[in-house]
């Protein structure tokens, strides 16, 4: 399954310094009516929290880093979930040694300086549901 989508408006910008990444990014999303789009950063955060799925457990395990890291790389997407945007976004963070860590962007991600690109979309809605077969929050298959 996929839909075909057109870019209409693309919004580039900064993040205010204590920001919650995740928060922010949605709370951009719904002031600027963004229910389908894509999101691209970089910068830095102050502290971070990431999630790893545990596919036989079912659950999300999260993991926090209590230290300042370079964001080297935010993906995301957003989408409908329960009726409002949601931002599902990865996160790939750079230690000081030049090493890489990141996962699922979790709330608890807090912003050091961070430039996004947002790419505002226009298509057939996509709406996240319950996936039986892996537990998570997915848009529908074909
Ligand atoms: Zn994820």
């Amino acid at each position: 399954m996929h839909h075909d989508v057109t870019t209409t408006r693309v919004l580039m910008g900064r993040l205010r310094r204590g920001d919650d990444l995740l928060a922010a990014l949605t709370t951009l999303c719904r002031d600027e009516g963004v229910t389908l789009g894509r999101v691209t950063a970089l910068g830095a955060v102050e502290c971070a929290c990431v999630g790893f799925y545990d596919q036989q457990a079912r659950t999300y395990s999260y993991l926090t880093f209590d230290r300042p890291l370079e964001i080297l790389a935010l993906v995301g997407n957003i989408s409908l979930r329960d009726g409002a945007p949601a931002v599902h976004a990865h996160i790939t963070l750079g230690e000081e040694d030049g090493r890489a860590l990141g996962g699922h962007l979790a709330p608890g991600t807090r912003v050091f300086a961070c430039e996004f690109t947002l790419d505002v979309l226009a298509g057939p809605a996509l709406t996240r549901g319950y996936d039986e077969e892996t537990g998570l929050p997915l848009w529908p298959a074909g």
